[in-house]
């Protein structure tokens, strides 16, 4: 058996397993596709002291560094069950079932996309998902938030400080975010809420120029010129093949202590697959970190 076997090849993953390995004990890591999300990224310029790179760029270092260490990488391989025996089973989609002392959960997250004609064409091309990261791209020009939640709400106010106006597009009759946050968007000079608002199209060339959408109420079309479309109708944890074998919140996100330790002794997580407050690279590399010496440490003890 393993000693610690990581689930996931994000930046939490390759973090996870570094941090372990350099303690000389068994390590490996199984991932569907090792880098994660930032193999779908393309500039990123908030990974602290690189000023930037891309994203495909960051995944062959993450892979380089890992390949560094005695860590057995399984890569293009899928996890579908998590079971406490003797040891901690986790059986792949292929029935191989591998067995190990302790367990990482690092299967990251996907953005629940608009699934409009546009949207994938455009992406990185005008379409973006993360304000923290791609909202300096659009300083001085007219963006969409679709979405009209706490997150969607939250991303129209951070961007109205950069952008030039921010047109919020809520499917709803009303906005959903707590009361607080639309106060503060209705205060804002530079922003614009549509209720009601079906998107139909990102339109563009060979960049986005334009959304349209439909009033829900009216059934009228109507075609907003613009430079950038954030999708934010909620972003989903890699954590439904967990089924009920261990504590998830509401939204499915893996419940996890200061250790990254969750509520199965030696199952540990780490990244936009857990709880943790805020969906960044240099986050999830951290929480990885985090629940390696976590791990290590329970280890020790058993
Ligand atoms: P992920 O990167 O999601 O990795 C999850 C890993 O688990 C993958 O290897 C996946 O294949 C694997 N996996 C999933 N399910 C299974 C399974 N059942 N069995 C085995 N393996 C599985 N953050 C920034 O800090 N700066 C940015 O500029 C930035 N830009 C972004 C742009 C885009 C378009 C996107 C989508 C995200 C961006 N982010 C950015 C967010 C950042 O990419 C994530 O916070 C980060 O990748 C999370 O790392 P993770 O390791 O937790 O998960």
């Amino acid at each position: 058996p393993y000693d610690v076997l990581v689930v996931g090849g994000g930046p939490a993953g390759a973090s996870a397993a570094i941090y372990a390995a350099r303690k000389g004990i068994r390590t490996g890591i199984v991932a569907e596709r090792f880098g994660g999300q930032i193999m779908d990224t393309l500039g990123i310029e908030n990974f602290i002291s690189v000023s930037r790179t891309e994203g495909p760029k960051l995944a062959a270092s993450l892979e380089e560094h890992v390949k560094e260490y005695d860590i057995d990488v399984m890569n293009l391989q899928r996890a579908k069950s998590l079971e406490k025996k003797d040891f901690i089973e986790v059986e792949l989609e292929n029935g191989a079932v591998l067995k190990s002392k302790s367990v990482i959960l690092s299967t990251g997250a996907r953005w629940r996309n608009v699934g409009v004609p546009g949207e994938a064409e455009f992406k990185n091309k005008g379409v973006a998902y993360c304000p923290h990261c791609d909202g300096p791209l659009f300083t001085g020009k007219h963006v969409a938030v679709i979405g009209g939640g706490n997150s969607g709400v939250e991303a129209a106010i951070d961007l109205a400080g950069i952008v030039k106006h921010v047109t919020v597009l809520e499917f709803a009759s009303e906005l959903k975010a707590d009361s607080v946050l639309q106060d503060r968007l209705n205060s804002l000079p530079n922003a614009t809420v549509i209720k009601n608002a079906q998107t139909k199209e990102i339109t563009g060339t060979d960049k986005v120029n334009g959304i349209t959408y439909v009033d829900r109420e009216t059934g009228e079309e109507h075609h907003v010129e613009l430079q950038g479309v954030f999708v934010q109708i909620g972003l989903v944890p890699n954590t439904d093949w967990l089924g009920e074998t261990l504590e998830r919140t509401r939204m499915g996100e893996i419940v996890v202590d200061k250790h990254g330790a969750t509520n199965i002794p030696g199952v540990f997580a780490a990244g936009d697959c857990t709880d943790s407050a805020y969906k960044q690279i240099i986050i999830s590399m951290g929480s990885g970190a985090t629940a390696a010496l976590g791990a290590f440490d329970y280890l020790i003890r058993n």
